[in-house]
């Protein structure tokens, strides 16, 4: 086509404000970005890694030394680096743990792969390479992980301090770890085929500023941001008859609006005594089905409460059906949508409810629940900064426990299993011919960001560190890791230095995938600003 040729028109395919990137120049720029976002959370790894203050337009400040964290709240606009964000959400939903070692590795792929890329090797030789690497890494890790007895405590204790170590839990963390792995050992389901499954959401983590981290409470029950209805009903019930209620204690529904027009003023005190009767009798159904604690998701009449006080019930409404359905879970009450429904037979238990003062509020508590199937864990700490960061520790040392008791596979952590992994890959490099070879040592070569980014953040030398390691695996011992807080080079299984196996592979195989996804983008269109409506034509919202 000439296009100098005055009678040729240009053709536009695309709008007029979009903006396009073709080839090379589209891949530099991707990989740039997700290298950024790797190496922004770098400083962060391991237990020796910093924290980070996020700062929101609000003025709301975060200090996390979170992975995913901080990527959600960093707001990155690139498409490329969002992608890796989405890596960091992938570990924290799958396993909870391991979201920068994923960020980390996937920057670090791209970062070789552009070597590699500059060297002229065609992205879908690296796209190769990269995924059979992944898929081979999987193999050897799996291959190299350790089977546990999933009971012994001791081991679990080791997974969930390594998870936490260098977090703002630090000195608190041998009590943490506990609380947790009772918290999980509490919500563990046996399946019928012999394995187990752990719903994650069965462990409620709720916070309250006040005291200490070391006040941090596992209430084997649920805990609930409410007080009682009446201040005549009991503070606390000892062995309480739990009713749940999916239906109001009221006659009128106040979310919906009716009107009755009366004219008699005899009418309306007939009026007022049936009401009245109606919420004596639905009272009676509550009193008589044995309920002495009422836990309501609608809302409970004055008279209601008045009534249920004077027979010693302790009410609560207002509660919400996922926390109602916690309650039903942790006591075995059922959850009734009508109150003709109440009988004794569909009651909960626990040894207490009580409401109880938890810094400037009250908060009620149901505890000692026989066989929780829904515990909560009520962190505290001296401000919302500090909790917030325990909060986010917990979680992942919840995700570990739960992910080591559902896999049964453990490998050695502090840099150990990347780098055996590492040497694996190089010698599975060997067997290839063709330059896949070239795109599975970059991939082996990856791996070694992992130990060098712990021994860089703990102020030790990178590349005496590395070597070390690598003579160490070399001679057959291939636990070694590095321990950041000596510097030296030690067997981590015996330093109780584990993570569970998922959080390894999940990490690798994310990582590969994002950054095989990157690397197969040649051309970015991205449609421009929307235009503004043209003049006198009123736009959808109609102003
Ligand atoms: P992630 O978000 O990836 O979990 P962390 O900041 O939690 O990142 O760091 C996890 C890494 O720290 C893992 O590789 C783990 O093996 C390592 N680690 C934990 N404890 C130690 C230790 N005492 N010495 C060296 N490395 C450790
Ligand atoms: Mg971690």
């Amino acid at each position: 086509m000439n296009t100098n040729n005055p009678n040729v028109q240009p053709i536009y395919i695309l709008p007029e404000n979009t903006n396009r990137e073709t080839g090379r120049n589209a891949q530099k720029n991707n990989i740039l970005a997700a290298k950024l976002v790797g190496e922004t959370i770098r400083t962060t790894l391991g237990p020796k890694g910093m924290d980070k203050m996020l700062v929101d337009t609000l003025g709301d400040v975060i200090v996390t030394n979170d992975g995913v964290t901080i990527l959600k709240e960093m707001q990155i606009e690139h498409p490329a680096a969002k992608m890796l964000v989405e890596v960091a959400k992938t570990q924290e939903e799958e396993v909870g743990d391991g979201t920068t070692t994923a960020v980390v590795l996937a920057g670090e792929l791209l970062k070789k792969a552009e070597d590699l890329l500059e060297n002229n090797i065609h992205p879908t030789v690296i796209v190769k390479g990269y995924r059979l690497a992944a898929k081979k890494a999987v193999e050897f890790l799996e291959s190299s992980s350790k089977k546990i007895d999933v009971s012994d405590k001791e081991l679990l204790f080791k997974v969930a301090n390594t998870a936490m170590t260098g977090k703002g839990a630090e000195t608190s963390k041998e009590k943490l770890s506990n609380i947790v792995i009772k918290a999980v050992l509490d919500v563990v389901v046996k399946e019928e085929n012999g394995g187990v499954s752990i719903d994650l959401s069965d462990v409620k983590i709720e916070k309250r500023t006040g005291k200490s981290v070391d006040d941090t409470e596992l209430i084997e029950g649920i805990v609930l941001d409410k007080e009682r209805v009446h201040p005549e009903m009991p503070k606390k019930v000892r062995n309480p008859k739990i009713l749940l209620l999916d239906t109001p204690l009221e006659i009128r529904d106040t979310e919906t609006d009716a009107k009755i027009n009366i004219n008699d003023p005899a009418r309306l005190q007939e009026f007022l005594d049936m009401e009245e009767n109606m919420i004596r009798k639905i009272v009676d159904k509550v009193v008589s089905s044995g309920a002495n604690t009422v836990f309501c998701q609608k809302g409970i009449d004055d008279l209601a409460q008045y009534l249920l006080a004077k027979n010693g019930v302790l009410a609560v409404r207002r509660i919400s059906k996922t926390d109602l359905e916690k309650i039903s879970k942790a006591t075995g009450a059922k959850i009734l949508t009508s109150i003709d429904d109440a009988e004794s037979s569909i009651l909960g238990s626990s040894g207490l409810v009580a409401e109880e003062r938890v810094g400037d509020e009250n908060m009620i508590f149901i505890r000692e629940c026989k066989n929780a199937k829904s515990v909560t864990i009520l962190v505290r700490g001296s401000t919302e900064h500090v909790i917030d960061e325990v909060k986010r520790a917990l979680e992942d040392a919840v995700g570990v426990v739960s992910a080591t008791i559902s896999d049964g596979r453990v490998v050695a952590g502090a840099a150990a299993s990347e780098i055996g992994l590492s040497l694996q890959l190089a010698e599975y490099a060997n067997t290839l011919s063709g330059r896949e070879q070239l795109a599975v040592n970059a991939f082996s070569e990856s791996l070694e960001i992992i130990p060098k980014t712990l021994a860089e953040n703990a102020g030790l030398d990178q590349i005496n560190v590395l070597a070390e390691l690598v003579a160490s695996h070399k001679n057959n011992k291939p636990n070694s890791g590095v321990d950041v807080f000596s510097g030296k080079i030690i067997n981590a299984y015996d330093k109780g230095i584990i993570e569970p196996l998922k959080n390894k592979t999940q990490a690798i195989s994310s990582a590969a995938e994002v950054a095989v996804m990157i690397l197969r983008i040649d051309d970015v269109i991205a449609s421009g600003p929307e235009m503004p409506p043209p003049q006198g034509m009123p736009n959808e919202m109609g102003m």
